[in-house]
């Protein structure tokens, strides 16, 4: 995991994947399907919008399931991994970044891949957005969801480097 300051170190970190199978779960990859948008629940009473959604709240265990509200995948990178080895240990041709995002107008967020970037490219902070697969090839589920890129006007520079460094390989 690497840090702002640039302070790095090696090791492990348990991921536990946000969701269970349920009325909030269903709801949520149904709406990343049909709409391209994630689902929160709100609770007026404690000001907290949950994302992964709730449908209880935690802090006053009001009802929810009525309290939903969309907002669109863009957010900021919290904190992040770079994985280098499978579930298995076995090596990955290309490290992989794990990323806690933070979606913005609420008070969560998702643990996902960055995609269209380098380990070396990450920022804590940055600004991100989600990625979807095409809607007809979408199932609700959370592989819909391909990670969070930067902003495609950032992007461009990225895009660019690494198709002349594709075409390079070609050559
Ligand atoms: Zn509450």
């Amino acid at each position: 995991m690497t840090h702002a300051a640039g302070r790095s170190w090696h090791g492990t970190m348990p991921v536990q994947f946000l969701y269970t199978p349920g009325a909030a779960g269903l709801r949520f990859f149904q709406t990343v399907k049909q709409k391209g948008l994630l689902s929160a629940t709100r609770c007026e009473e404690c000001a907290v919008t949950y994302l992964p959604p709730r449908i209880y709240c935690e802090n006053c265990f009001a009802d929810l399931s009525d309290a939903w509200r969309e907002v669109p995948g863009v957010g900021r990178v919290h904190t992040y991994a770079v994985a280098h080895v499978d579930r298995e240990g076995r090596p990955l041709a290309r490290p992989e970044i794990i990323a806690f995002v933070r979606i913005d107008g609420t008070d969560g967020g998702l643990i996902t891949r960055l995609i269209n970037l380098a380990p070396s490219e990450v920022q804590i902070d940055m600004p991100v957005e989600m990625v979807l697969r095409p809607p007809r090839r979408r199932r609700a589920l959370l592989s819909d969801i391909l990670g969070f890129a930067p902003p495609r006007a950032e992007q461009a520079d990225v895009g660019r480097r690494r198709l002349t460094r594709k075409a390079r390989e070609r050559a």
